[in-house]
Order: C-alpha cells, then structure tokens, then sequence
C-alpha cells in the first residue's frame, strides 16, 4: 500500500453497499449521483509537509464554519476516468497528465501542490478497494474526483497552512444514450469566462461558480451549453464552461483556439490534436473569432464544429445562438470527423485499439 515513500493505511468500511444494491445502481447510475464505498484523505500543513494518507469508509466531512475554503474559495479539483478491460481489469486513462495539471492548479490557487506520486498512488488505492463499481458495460466507467481545499480555519485572507486533499468515485454511463446528440449552443456577451492573468487555465471550482449566470443565460435562450468569448476583446471563440473546442475545415484541417492562459488545457484537447495528426491532418491553434466561425459556416469553409473533454469526451455542435441571430453546423451537426476522432480516442480507452502513445495505464 505504498505511494513510494508514502504508505497509505487501509480501513475497509463496515458497511458496504451489498452486491445485488450495487448491481442495481451501476445499471442506471446516471452521472455523479452515485458513489463508491470508500474515499481517500491526505492531509498537509506547513512545516509538516504531506502526512496520514488513507482510504477509508466515504462519509461527511466535518468542517468548521470558519474553514477558508468556504470564505475565500482556495479550492482545485480534477477529473479521469477508470475503465474496465475486456479481460476483466481495470486502467486508467492518461492519469500522469492529470496529477501534473492538479500540480499546475495548486500552484496558481497558491496551494500546497501534490507530489505526483501521491495523487496516482490515491487513484490506485482507490481503485483496488473499490473495484467492483468499475462498470462492466461498454458505455459505463467509473469517474474519480480528486480535489483539494484549504482546511485552516482562519479568517484572514491568506494562502492556507493547511490543505485537505481527498479522492472519491462514481460510477457513470456515457454522457448521452445512443449515440451523441449534437449540442447547442449560446454565445454568451454578458459574461467571460476568464481574463488575462486569471485563473483561466487552473482546474478550480471558482472558474465554475463564475459560469453558472453564463449557463443559467445559456438555457433562458434554449441552448445546452454556453460558449465562452475572450474577455479583452468579446472577439475570439474561448471554450465551454467545461470542455475546449475545435473546427473542421472543409479541406479536413482542424482548428483550435491557442493555450494562452484562459483557455483550461484540456488533455482530452491534447488527445485529439495527436489523433489528428497521426490520422494525416494538419491540426492549427490559432485564435477564431465568432465572426469567422460565423461567417465561415455560412461561406462552407467550417464543416463542424466539437467540444471535447473527459465526461462527454467528444461532442458535435448544432445549432449555434448569439444575439443577433443563430445558425446551425452542416449536417444538423451530426459530424464525421467529431465521430472518427470519438471512436480513435474511445477505442484506445477501452482497450480496443493498439496505444501508441502510452496514454492507458493498467492499475489492476
Ligand atoms: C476539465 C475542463 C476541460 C476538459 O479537460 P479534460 O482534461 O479534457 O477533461 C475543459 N475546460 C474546462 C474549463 C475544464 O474545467
């Protein structure tokens, strides 16, 4: 039970949901409703360093009413997926990538980072007690949430001294039943999403309290998701509340807007740009302004438009609102290239396709 030189303890829970209970959640557990038995806690504080890393029965979190997450809101957070292999295992996919980014958002938020070993040995350990809520079926996975907050109670407006990491799990299906439906989307120019010299590109839960007018807006205009515009100029296409963007060209080459510190570097963005590439297209970061995607759909130049990340994975956008009017990508947005690069990416994830790239990670 060792995270290198870090050795968890393991306290099994008393009380486990019995297998026939499980088996009937994991059939419709919908998304993050439904949790795991267990949970993991590692504590820090100044002076002390990472200390009593455990796994433990999942139950509520004390908290005094003066605790400085929920003042000041120092708080990160992550999210992968575990999936089950054809022969019964367990992998993960990319987790590396995941413990450096928490790394990287501990480090803007002015939090204690992580050491990398310590947030994969979490994953594992978790993942070894928990096993069973891996779903079995091909759309289902088990979505772990590692997150992280400041845990010193103190009213003074400060870094923390002490920090509450934690890891817990819920078994999920795919994003949308049969098939993705494309979604829709509003241009929001009342809100932004990040500024310059913001928190942009750290994974923390401001960014998304900040999103919900956005999203409340999004759906008063009967769209799903809000797309968000660079906060400078209202100009220049950003991303989604949560998942990155991208543009089909009708000679085949992608675009995507540029990691330029507002954007969240998404790693499932990251996936696709390589995919891309391996499949011969050249793939651009540049910015796009909603005029060109505008315009360019009308001209036949955009073919399609997606939004990808880890919950849905790759998404195809329809219908597209602003206020001045809306538009909707070819084909109802029912798009080809949003669908190969899906089933490339997918495939590798499940174990179905060779991984060159030494994304996927067995853990059991
Ligand atoms: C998490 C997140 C994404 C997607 O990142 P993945 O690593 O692909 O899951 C995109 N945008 C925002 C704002 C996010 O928080």
């Amino acid at each position: 039970m060792t995270g290198g030189e870090y050795t968890f303890s393991v306290r099994p829970t008393r009380k486990p949901v019995s297998a026939a209970e499980r088996s009937a959640l994991l059939a419709d557990p919908g998304f993050g409703r439904v949790f795991t038995d267990h949970m993991v806690t590692i504590r820090y504080a100044e002076g002390k360093g990472w200390y009593d890393p455990r796994v433990e029965a999942r139950k509520p979190i004390p908290m005094d009413p003066a605790t400085a997450v929920l003042h000041y809101a120092q708080e990160i957070f992550e999210g992968l997926k575990a999936y089950r292999t054809p022969d019964g295992g367990v992998t993960l996919f990319r987790p590396d990538a995941n413990a450096r980014r928490f790394r990287e958002s501990a480090l803007r938020m002015a939090m204690a980072p992580l050491p990398e070993e310590l947030f994969l040995g979490s994953l594992e350990e978790l993942i070894k007690i928990d096993h069973e809520w891996v779903p079995d079926d091909p759309e289902g996975s088990l979505y772990l949430r590692p997150f992280m907050y400041a845990s010193e109670v103190y009213l003074g407006v400060k870094p923390a001294s002490e920090y509450l990491y934690v890891l817990i799990a819920s078994p999920v299906r795919s994003y949308f039943k049969g098939g993705a439906k494309p979604v829709s989307l509003w241009v929001s120019t009342s809100y932004t999403r990040a500024a310059p010299g913001g928190t942009g590109s750290a994974k923390c839960g401001g960014n998304y309290a900040a999103s919900l007018a956005a999203q409340a807006e999004a759906h008063e205009h009967g769209c799903d998701q809000v797309v968000f515009l660079d906060a400078r100029k209202m100009k220049y296409i950003e991303e989604l509340g949560g998942m990155n963007i991208f543009f089909v060209h009708a000679d085949g080459h992608l675009v995507t807007p540029p990691l330029s510190g507002t954007i969240l570097p998404g790693i499932t963005r990251d996936s696709v740009i390589t995919l891309a590439r391996a499949a011969g297209r050249e793939v651009v970061e540049r910015p796009v302004t909603f005029d060109e995607w505008r315009t360019g759909t009308a001209s036949g130049e955009i073919v399609e438009a997606f939004a990808c990340g880890t919950a849905a994975v790759i998404t195809s956008i329809g219908t597209v609102r602003y206020a001045g009017g809306e538009f909707t990508m070819p084909n109802k947005g029912k798009g080809k290239v949003a669908a190969s690069l899906k089933k490339s990416l997918v495939d590798i994830q499940r174990g179905r396709a060779k991984d060159r790239y030494g994304w996927v990670r067995r853990v059991l």
